[in-house]
């Protein structure tokens, strides 16, 4: 970590890159978001550093537990020193879980070489991205369990193709070889789920690939049970099986490449979510949601696009339940959805949740008459912070509501649910919506 101190970057030389204004306004950005300290030394710890990754596309999110004092910045290359560009995250008044530090999270996807942790000096852990170039990023703190997110996008390296199985990869050299997957090298601090980058730098086969990608993410799982009827219905196990569904009626129509966050009752993350998609690169991101409220008499479904804030009380008080965060917390988080996240996708985004929302309604009406509609809307959901691709939440119906529970435990409206998704991303992807315009 030593010599890296005062070698602040040198913003001039990046006003020639495409992502230089991104870059100023992150770091403006970084220091408004960098909370109070909230924690005495020695108190909260850095008890994980996770990363998904792809050519284009990285994820890192660093996990404290407790809310922490940070501060982001960027270094230059550094050739003297053998030094690549660097994001910097300095984390203050926090300890350092033993098996992080100094234990590299190796990348080499081409646009990320690894992200590695140590003591800065006694009140600052220091976590360091090393690039391969200068590349745009965008950090973020998301609360309770505390975690510091950074997105980082960039145009690495398209490593070739291996004509066979074997150890070459993007950024393999003698000097840094990367290690095959039958013999991983990787940290003890990294996780099961993480893939090694040389498996996810590797392009899909584009005779394979259908046209369009959709990414279904059923709400919460394991320990989080999401809203719960008044007979006990969890909105965990509705979601899923809608999914399952959406899963099923999308592969059968042959044009679509579907996959799911989960296919099973497990926890994961919020952010690992988003990840998913991204580093799937996905056309079509759909979190699947059953609305819950104190008021029984609430009905009806919603198709939620990411916002910064929520046009009433009720859709912040969704939006906190499913963040999994009070509604204060929420309030006080509210600058880390910028018009960055909301804005690349976002017409495509409201175009497809207006038709989602019609064509589930009209769906579940054939068989319950008088489905209502609450329309399209707009909260900020954490799920959808970062997605780069066109993404909805589906809210469907109330399971707080005693009739519309009984109506989830029928397959047939379940299957009217999928059946209005499946209509509307069938329409999104023959009517050419996907071409990578925005309106
Ligand atoms: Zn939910």
């Amino acid at each position: 970590m030593e010599g890296e101190a005062g070698e602040r970057v040198d913003l001039t030389l990046l006003r020639r890159h495409l992502g230089a204004f991104l870059l100023l306004f992150c770091a403006a950005w970084s220091l408004v978001a960098a909370p109070p300290v909230a924690a005495a030394p020695g108190i909260s710890r850095i008890s994980d550093i996770r990363a998904w990754t792809n050519e284009i596309y990285t994820r890192v999110a660093i996990y404290t537990g407790d809310e922490v004092s940070w501060e982001a910045n960027t270094l230059r290359a550094d050739p003297l020193h053998g030094l690549p560009p660097r994001i910097f995250i300095d984390i203050r008044g926090a300890g350092i879980h033993d098996g992080i530090l100094h234990k590299p999270v190796e990348i080499r996807n081409g646009l990320l070489r690894q992200v590695r942790a140590g003591r800065f000096d006694r009140d600052t852990v220091r976590v360091v991205i090393d690039l391969e170039r200068e590349s745009t990023y965008r950090v973020f703190a998301l609360p309770a369990p505390f975690r510091i997110i950074v997105d980082i996008d960039g145009e690495g390296e398209i490593p070739a193709l291996p004509v066979s199985p074997g150890p070459v990869a993007a950024g393999s050299s003698p000097e840094n070889p990367v290690p095959s997957p039958a013999a991983p090298t990787a940290s003890p601090a990294i996780p099961p789920s993480f893939e090694s980058p040389r498996v996810a730098a590797l392009p899909p086969s584009p005779a394979r690939k259908p046209r369009v990608s959709v990414m279904i993410d059923p709400g919460h799982g394991g320990k989080d049970p999401g809203a719960i009827g008044p007979t006990g219905l969890k909105e965990k196990d509705v979601v899923l099986d809608i999914a399952r569904r959406i899963r099923e009626k999308l592969l059968l129509s042959g044009e679509f490449d579907v996959r799911m966050t989960r296919d099973e009752d497990v926890f994961i993350p919020l952010e690992e979510r988003t990840a998913m998609a991204n580093k799937g690169s996905v056309d079509i991101f759909v979190s699947l949601h059953i609305n819950a409220s104190r008021n029984r008499r609430a009905e009806g479904f919603s198709t939620y696009v990411l916002s910064r804030g929520a046009s009433n009380r009720e859709d912040l008080e969704l939006a906190a339940r499913e963040n999994g965060v009070p509604v204060q917390k929420l309030q006080g988080v509210k600058f880390i959805i910028d018009d960055m996240f909301t804005g690349a996708r976002k017409n495509e985004s409201l175009r497809l949740a207006k038709t989602v929302n019609d064509a589930v309604v009209r769906h579940v009406s054939t068989r319950y008459p008088g489905a209502q509609s609450n329309g399209l809307k707009q909260a900020p959901f954490y799920v959808l912070v970062g997605a780069r691709m066109t993404a909805v939440l589906v809210e469907a119906s109330f399971i707080s509501n005693t009739r519309e529970e009984a109506r989830l435990r029928d397959p047939a409206c379940l299957d009217g649910i999928a059946d209005g998704v499946v209509e509307a991303v069938r329409y999104y992807g023959q009517n050419g919506i996907l071409a990578h315009t925005d309106y």
